[in-house]
């Protein structure tokens, strides 16, 4: 018998996909994934190691993460009504609602360009995937495509992040709250850069049955922990609740979240620092020619730089140990864009001298 092979066997939408591609970024500045530049102080970091020295890695984690989601409830408020489940990181969290609603004849629904996560899992799903543009001019949504689309394809989940990815900005609450009213199916308002804006749809849950807000810590300065959460109405997230792998969220990450949120502090310190340095940047990239950069309330910029120089000026940076994300070669609104983290005072100080001279 002649043994298949992988293109016999993997789903051609597998075989079609390209790995999640992290480039190396040893020895370089790296403002190319949201992480949060600062570290810990010193004696926050052996009241750490003392936590961990007590973490039991022989048994299993707590498999609901009990102390860790009270700590969750607290830190951010949720509401008391609400249902949560952890992810091990959002990511996890997306893949389950989509293994959860996927079926013959559904989709899931996002604006584009937003979070590529929302496209790939749907595709490894083998779910239908529906994009509809945002406005050009300001990525806003455009509503009135929105609203046709949930019409004409009634979507059972669609995905806003708020705010968004990659392009920064925050979509008008009235319009996510238009969404919420028009659809059949499920919004997510992906809340991945909560630290760094003041506005939520936490709060509102109680308000829609079809709302679920998913938030994470990566962002946050936990990038390295994966822990994501999804509160909504109980009704919806005991059924997600069963497709949970039961250890999802290991013993280090359950005692280090626990003990970073009881500092939240810092890391809302933190976040302020960072947002004070995205209006300083923000400020300095402006005042370089040509150059377009577009409101963030998130912990990144996006800039679009004169016309056909994105992938000189990403490779120049690169050359100069700088690593930003290249956008540019995803065409449409991206076209000629580059997306820079907001790093420390002195990482965006080298980023702009060496964009400066290579412009
Ligand atoms: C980074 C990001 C996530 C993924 O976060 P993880 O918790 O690290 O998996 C989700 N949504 C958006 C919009 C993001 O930018």
């Amino acid at each position: 018998m002649t043994a298949l092979t992988p293109a016999d066997l993997i789903r051609p939408e597998i075989r079609a996909l390209s790995p999640y591609h992290v480039p190396d970024a040893t020895g370089m500045i790296k403002l190319d994934a949201m992480e949060n530049p600062y570290s810990w102080p010193a004696e926050l970091i052996d009241g750490w190691l003392a936590v961990l020295r007590t973490a039991p890695l022989n048994r299993y984690p707590d498999p609901q993460a009990r102390r860790l989601q009270a700590r969750l409830r607290e830190a951010m408020a949720i509401p008391a009504g609400a249902a949560l489940i952890l992810g091990n990181g959002s990511d996890e969290l997306i893949q389950l609602l989509i293994l959860a609603l996927a079926g013959s004849g559904r989709a899931v629904l996002a604006p584009e360009p937003s979070f590529v996560m929302y496209r790939s899992i749907a595709a490894f799903v083998g779910m239908r995937y529906l994009a509809v543009p945002l406005r050009a001019d300001d990525f806003g949504l455009d509503l009135a495509a929105l609203l046709a689309a949930i019409d004409r394809h009634r979507p059972a989940l669609i995905f806003l992040a708020y705010p968004n990815n990659p392009t920064g900005n925050r979509f008008a609450a009235q319009d996510i709250r238009q969404v919420l009213q028009a659809t059949p199916g499920l919004v997510v308002v992906d809340e991945a850069y909560f630290p760094f804006t003041d506005h939520s749809f936490l709060q509102s849950l109680p308000e829609f049955d079809n709302l679920l807000v998913m938030r994470t810590l990566s962002k946050m300065g936990l990038a390295g922990l994966r822990l994501g959460l999804l509160a909504g109405a109980p009704r919806w997230l005991n059924e997600f609740e069963k497709l949970r792998l039961p250890y999802n969220i290991n013993v280090l990450t359950q005692v280090s979240a626990e003990f970073a949120l009881v500092h939240q502090t810092v890391l809302l310190e933190q976040a302020d620092r960072i947002r004070a340095s995205r209006a300083a940047l923000f400020a300095a990239l402006n005042a370089l020619p040509g150059m377009t950069v577009f409101p963030s309330e998130a912990n990144f910029i996006l800039v679009r730089v004169p016309a056909g120089q994105a992938n000189r000026l990403f490779e120049s940076l690169r050359e100069g140990g700088i690593l930003v994300k290249n956008l540019s070669a995803t065409g449409g609104l991206l076209q000629d864009c580059l997306r820079v983290t907001v790093g420390t005072v002195e990482e965006n100080q080298a980023f702009l001298a060496a964009l400066a001279a290579a412009l």
